[in-house]
């Protein structure tokens, strides 16, 4: 049985020039191309993975999930906020700017995913879709241990009295204040209530705030800038295991 990795990248290491400076790992956000291939070399040397072989998304703050069990195939990377594999040695990342990254892992069952959840995917439930998903491919949500990533939190993330109020009303564990006293959500708070209420108790939410953090991209703070990166991949099988 292969061990769990996860990574959460910060923007620093990278050769992107502002706004996207150092390590944009977003293919979509203005950035030129060739600093971003670079900057995914860069982050997966350091990780220890091929950058080649890391599985990508098109994200579009819906529900659906892609089950991978290598690269996409040429450049049409399907429009989904989740994808699952059940084959070891496989990294699949998730880019963010404030939005949460959740990665999970069921090393028993050899099954990860990757999911992007921002407060439409929270209300949507991709979280949920991926474990289902997981589950699908033998994962026990018991076994399964769940990394979520730097995001904008819930003293920050100020939004309209009736979005809070929608977002409440399909996960109450987002409802939440700003530190100056507006309608606020936490997502983060809302996928790990989600995540309990599936079994997933094995579970770590970065302590990191984007919006806060000046070594940490944030959409809702500088609007045109880079994208952070989470991972999620597990050791390969020894021919001998
Ligand atoms: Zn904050």
């Amino acid at each position: 049985m292969g061990g769990a990795h996860f990574a959460f990248t910060d923007r620093w290491g990278g050769v992107s020039a502002a706004p996207y400076d150092e390590l944009n790992l977003g293919g979509a956000v203005g950035d030129d191309p060739v600093a971003v291939r670079t900057n995914r070399e860069l982050a997966a040397g350091r990780l220890g993975v091929d950058p080649g072989l890391v599985v990508w998304m098109n994200q579009v703050h819906g529900r659906d999930v892609a089950v991978v069990d290598g690269p996409w195939a040429g450049a049409d990377v399907p429009a989904v906020d989740a994808v699952v594999t059940a084959r070891r040695g496989l990294p699949l990342a998730v880019l963010t700017a404030d939005c949460t990254p959740v990665l999970l892992a069921d090393p028993v069952a050899g099954v990860v995913a990757a999911a992007h959840a921002g407060r439409p995917g929270l209300v949507a439930g991709v979280v949920p879709a991926a474990v289902e998903a997981m589950v699908g491919l033998g994962a026990d949500p018991s076994r399964i241990t769940a990394r979520t990533g730097p995001s904008v939190c819930g003293r920050c993330y100020e939004v309209p009295e009736v979005m809070r109020a929608e977002v409440a009303a399909a996960e109450p564990a987002a409802w939440a204040e700003t530190s100056w006293g507006t309608p606020a959500v936490d997502v983060a708070a809302g996928v790990h209530a989600q995540l309990d209420a599936l079994g997933v108790r094995d579970r770590n939410a970065s302590p990191v705030c984007t919006l806060e953090s000046g070594d940490h991209f944030s959409y809702r703070r500088d609007r045109t800038t880079g994208r952070l990166a989470g991972y999620v991949w597990l050791d390969r099988e020894r021919d001998d295991a």
